[in-house]
């Protein structure tokens, strides 16, 4: 790295945050200041708004506080596209600007005290620092196990993800520029990430409760979040229903060769056996036919996504 600090970009996705955001920039304000004063990072450093479609009065605010705060800077998108999209845009747009990026959630429930943290080891050379929470007492019961369930099935389904860490991380330029090849359109970033590869750190903090306002991921969008996680990553449920064609099809052979020996050895009621031999043999062939079309149909599906098949890290060979 050269001598220069750092530039660090705060992306800050926003939807109807009206009532946290003043509050929010105060101490993003209070822990750049103390970043800049200790020559951790560069006085250009920024707090960057993505505005997601809000509703109230939030970009008003941001607008304002671009005027009175010379790390404030903000985006705005034309309608609401969910966090996941906020995300990206912000992530995107730092890029072409910012040695390093975080991004954190606007209400406060990530500490960003951890900010210093991060910076510490981003100086020290790691590409990527994850936030990961210590405790989830400040959630609820239900969600604090769903959340536990879904890191052990995700992991059984071969996607690697970094337990309880949301979307509060610290990525370099250089992760940004390998993340944006990531060109699939259901995109789930924190499955992502991992895939980079790189050095990475984790650092650890406690979760409070959102600062003010509700939660704008309520149970639905929760379930369709965890949904979507596992649908653009895997192809396990498939896989499943070739295997439940295989068992299927290996139980029709025993039944027909059963159904078989009782017409010929005993007294059968005409019809049952033609009609077992269907029900089960023909039911087997055909789940294993829909599992074979899912295979190839799974193998689309990955192709479509067009994920760069490799990331180099470093290469001893130097432009001359
Ligand atoms: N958010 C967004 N677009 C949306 C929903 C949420 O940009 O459609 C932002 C929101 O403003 C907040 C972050 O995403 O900064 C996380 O949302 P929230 O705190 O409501 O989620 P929770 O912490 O309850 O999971
Ligand atoms: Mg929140």
């Amino acid at each position: 790295m050269s001598n220069n600090l750092p530039m660090l970009t705060i992306v800050v996705p926003c939807y109807n945050e009206e009532l946290v955001l003043e509050k929010t920039t105060q101490e993003l304000t209070r822990v750049l200041d103390k970043l800049v004063v200790k020559n951790k990072i560069s006085s250009k450093s920024m707090i960057f708004y993505v505005d997601d479609g809000s509703k109230d009065s939030t970009w008003e605010i941001i607008e304002k506080l671009t005027d009175i705060n010379s790390y404030v800077q903000g985006l705005k998108l034309s309608r609401n596209f969910g966090h996941q999209g906020a995300l990206i845009a912000g992530l995107e747009t730092a890029r072409d600007f910012s040695d390093c990026v975080i991004s954190i959630d606007a209400d406060l429930q990530d500490d960003v005290d951890a900010i210093e943290m991060f910076i510490d080891k981003f100086n020290e050379g790691y590409e990527i620092v994850y936030g990961v929470r210590d405790k989830r007492d400040t959630d609820t019961f239900f969600k604090r196990n769903t959340a536990l369930f879904y890191y052990k099935l995700m992991g059984k389904l071969g996607v690697n993800l970094v337990p309880n860490h949301a979307d509060y991380r610290l990525l370099s330029k250089r992760a940004l520029d390998e993340f944006v090849k990531y060109q699939e359109e259901n995109i789930f970033i924190r499955g992502i990430i991992p895939l980079l590869g790189f050095k990475s750190a984790k650092v650890y903090y406690d979760r409070k409760e959102r600062f003010a306002g509700e939660s704008k991921y309520p149970l639905k969008k929760m379930l369709a979040f965890a949904f979507d996680g596992i649908t653009s990553f895997s192809i396990a449920p498939v896989r499943f229903v070739t295997f439940l064609g295989f068992v299927l099809v290996f139980v029709g052979i025993v039944i027909a060769i059963y159904t078989l020996c009782a017409k010929i050895f005993s007294y059968t009621i005409s019809g049952w056996t033609s009609l077992m031999l269907s029900v089960w043999l023909v039911g087997g062939v055909q789940l294993l036919a829909i599992g074979i079309i899912g295979e190839y149909i799974g193998k689309i599906f990955k192709e479509t996504k067009r994920r760069p098949r490799y990331t180099i890290e470093k290469n001893t060979y130097k432009e001359r």
